[in-house]
């Protein structure tokens, strides 16, 4: 059984100002990673486009419209103070949706033990009416509910390392009691949710914050004491990963330390799981991470575990 790598040009087109952390080279310097010798195993795809009704999983048709129509035929248009659309966002963010529900359909017939879609631009901020935080259409998010829609699946688990809390994926599943969220973050940090009191309408949201300066061994503990428990007791038919790499101590967007061995032993932990209660079933879904070295590092480790390398 092999590792599915899926990826798209269009996330080259979405483009930022000068100076911007979210930016064009974060895929190129993983794509970069991932061609070398060791990842010859992979198989690869070209994301295909998202639908409209995928997307519309977890946003209303109104909001999709909405991000649409304010597409720009030229220049840049700012959605907040950090989110901003080119002429080729809505294809990006549309290939990412077409790449994580495609991870899905392919880890699901059991073609594939397991997938990473390396696109941009990421999801987890994305609420179900809000584009923010760098974040559009929340394919992790849509992944999890089209793996339900599509192919019968009950019960879904979406764990987040991602250095930043994943609000937009705690507000679409607050009252959904068939998709557990787990998320270990920085906090105090951008967006300011994600404290362990905010459980969901029916405790299947699970947060657990790291604190400015915390390093590996705090990480380790806040998956084996919070995450990995709950998420083994949920028994979940598919676990989606929310894949951030900026957690790194490199990252210069925040204040944690970790090293690629980290995000390696996540991975690896979270297998375990998937061996145990979801035939192994693993899509991993690229979200955060601004320093291009700790990116490919940390992307290149990542994915090396899901190969079982
Ligand atoms: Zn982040």
């Amino acid at each position: 059984m092999t590792t599915l790598l899926i990826t798209h040009p269009a996330s080259l087109q979405h483009e930022m100002p000068p100076g911007h952390p979210e930016r064009i080279e974060r895929i190129r310097a993983v794509e970069q990673a991932l061609e070398d010798e060791r990842f010859a195993g992979l198989i690869r795809a070209t994301a295909p486009l998202g639908l409209l009704e995928q997307v519309t999983l977890c946003h209303p048709p109104a909001f999709a419209q909405a991000v649409i129509a304010a597409s720009p035929e030229t220049g840049l248009v700012q959605i907040d103070a950090d989110t901003l659309m080119s002429p080729g966002t809505v294809e990006a963010a549309l290939r990412g949706v077409g790449a994580a529900t495609y991870a899905v359909d392919e880890v699901m017939r059991g073609a594939v033990a397991n997938a990473f879609c390396a696109t941009r631009p990421p999801g987890h901020h994305a609420e179900s009416e809000k584009a923010m935080g760098f974040c559009f259409f929340n394919s992790a998010a849509i992944a999890a509910r089209h793996a339900q829609k599509a192919h019968g699946v009950e019960r879904v688990a979406i764990v987040d390392w991602d250095v930043h809390h994943g609000n937009g994926t705690q507000e679409i599943f607050w009252d959904d009691p068939s998709v557990l969220y787990a998320s270990s973050h920085e906090m105090p940090l951008y967006p300011g949710t994600g404290a362990p009191s905010e459980r969901g309408q029916h405790g299947t949201i699970v947060n657990a914050p790291l604190r400015a300066g915390d390093a590996s061994e705090e990480f380790r503990e806040a998956f084996e004491a919070a995450l990995l428990p709950r998420v083994e007791a949920f028994a979940p038919d598919l676990i989606i990963i929310s894949a951030g790499f900026d957690a790194h101590w490199r990252d210069p967007l925040a204040n944690i330390n970790l090293k690629e061995a980290d995000f390696a032993w996540a991975t690896q932990k979270l297998m375990e799981i998937a061996d145990r209660r979801a035939k192994g079933r693993v899509v991993s879904v690229l979200e955060g991470g601004y320093d291009l070295e700790a990116l490919s590092r940390s992307a290149a480790a990542h994915v090396m575990a899901l190969m079982r390398g």
